[in-house]
């Protein structure tokens, strides 16, 4: 039998029950407030504006990063495209304070509207597509999409659209005409074979955008800029015998967004922090990090950076802070999946609801190390939660996330993490119903070490 938790842990169903009301900040509605998150989260636009709502709640403010900051006690976030960096400055903070950090994105792959998006063939009006990042096309075919992004118009501002209702579709081709896809596995090109639909009749100049401007309010020339995206509208659910499983879109990597945002929330309701606690979420993780809202761009070191500067430090405190400051870099990793056991790693088979994983690839496409194990370690304990260990099967290619781009941008330790998922990538994905939580719990013990 292959080891899942640590050594000698307990059972984690028995550890979370315990847990479910000892926790303060974090409470047993997690999960459902986890899937309406999920629903008002189509796009990275929207899970900024979702991730921004709750912290504006919670007493944190928005900084506009062209003004002034000042260093006083409190929370405040910057706001920039598909991007959120949120922080809480406790009382008596000192300019070289360290910060904790939770790190996150908030882009899943998906299917995007091109820039002259009115297409069609043979009577059908269908909308041209790029494929973001490294979806899994197969799961995009046959299912009711909705629209959603922001439009910019032509005096600036942006404004999000949101069409969550059943308006386009994938159409796969009937089995009668494919004879062989069951046998010989479904090809598809993604230029052919991936252009929605969203109607009958001729191809319309225009046609998009005056849909949109007519979703949104606004005057279709008044439109200056786009970025669109389909979204299933199926909503997320309990699944499976006891309900001890969550389906849903964009879990990678929603979940830790949520999961961050409520650890940052509770965090700063701590009478005495000796750490500033932090979330960052990115964009553009699912192709690379390298955009002014991605990780590898210096949106996260100009914002530390900043905050130390308005607490009166320069560059030694600024240096001193980010020596001492670790972040934890939360995405999902894969579940055992019991139909492909012999991808995984044999000794190392994450399952859901047995508590966050620890990533570890030792040629740093992870970046965790042994002293971030440790880190790690204590803030599940602290919290009572149990944890597992990833790592990737030799002769498989593993895949990375935001950790090492935060760790070699900034010089921050950093320690990969996160939740144990199936159908990674997929336009709807499994994980366990319990594991958000936890993964909540070991956030808020970081946060508030
Ligand atoms: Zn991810």
């Amino acid at each position: 039998m292959a080891a899942t938790a640590a050594p000698g842990r307990a059972d984690p169903r028995r550890i979370y029950a315990e847990h479910m009301s000892a926790q303060p900040g974090i409470d047993r509605g997690h999960t459902d407030d986890l899937m309406s998150f999920l629903r008002a989260s189509p796009s990275p636009y929207h899970a900024v504006a979702s991730a921004a709502e709750r912290l504006e709640k919670a007493g944190f403010r928005r900084v506009e990063e062209t003004a002034p900051w000042d260093g006083a006690a409190g929370g405040r976030f910057v706001l920039r495209g598909g991007a959120i960096i949120a922080w809480y400055v406790p009382e008596g903070a000192e300019a070289a304070t360290p910060y904790r950090i939770v790190g996150a994105h908030t882009d899943s792959p998906n299917l995007r509207v091109k820039p002259i998006p009115d297409t069609g063939a043979h009577g059908w009006r269908q909308i041209a597509v790029e494929i973001y990042g490294g979806a899994l096309l197969n799961t995009w075919l046959d299912r009711d999409l909705g629209l959603s992004g922001r439009i910019t118009l032509r005096d600036g501002s942006h404004h999000l659209v949101t069409v969550d209702r059943p308006l386009m579709r994938v159409p796969q081709l009937a089995v009668h005409l494919d004879r062989s896809v069951n046998t010989d596995g479904l090809k598809l090109d993604k230029q052919r074979h991936m252009t929605p639909v969203w109607g009958l009749g001729g191809v319309e100049e225009g046609d998009l955008v005056r849909f949109v401007a007519e979703e949104t309010g606004v005057a279709a020339e008044e439109i200056a800029g786009w970025d669109l995206m389909a979204h299933s509208v199926e909503p997320p659910a309990h699944l499976g015998r006891d309900r001890e499983l969550i389906a849903g879109p964009r879990m990678d990597n929603l979940v830790s967004v949520h999961a961050g945002t409520a650890a940052l929330i509770a965090a700063a309701t701590q009478q005495e922090l000796p750490y500033i606690p932090v979330l960052a979420a990115f964009d553009h993780e699912e192709n690379g990090s390298q955009s002014d809202t991605g990780a590898d761009g210096p949106l996260l070191g100009t914002v530390l950076e900043r905050s130390v500067f308005a607490r009166g430090g320069a560059y030694e405190e600024r240096a001193r802070a980010l020596a001492g400051t670790v972040c934890l870099s939360s995405d999902t990793g894969h579940a055992v999946h019991p139909n492909y056991a012999e991808r995984h790693e044999p000794g190392h088979h994450p399952r859901p609801n047995g508590g966050p994983i620890l990533k570890v690839n030792v040629n740093q496409r992870y970046a965790t190390d042994g002293a971030g194990r440790a880190v790690f370690a204590a803030a599940c304990e602290r919290a009572g939660v149990p944890w597992q260990s990833f790592v990737s099967h030799n002769s498989m290619p593993c895949g990375t996330t935001i950790g090492p781009i935060t760790a070699a941008r900034h010089g921050i330790a950093t320690v990969d993490i996160g939740i144990a998922i199936l159908s990674m990538h997929s336009a709807r994905e499994l994980c366990g119903a319990q594991d958000p939580r936890l993964l909540a719990m070991a956030l808020h013990a970081f946060l508030g070490a």
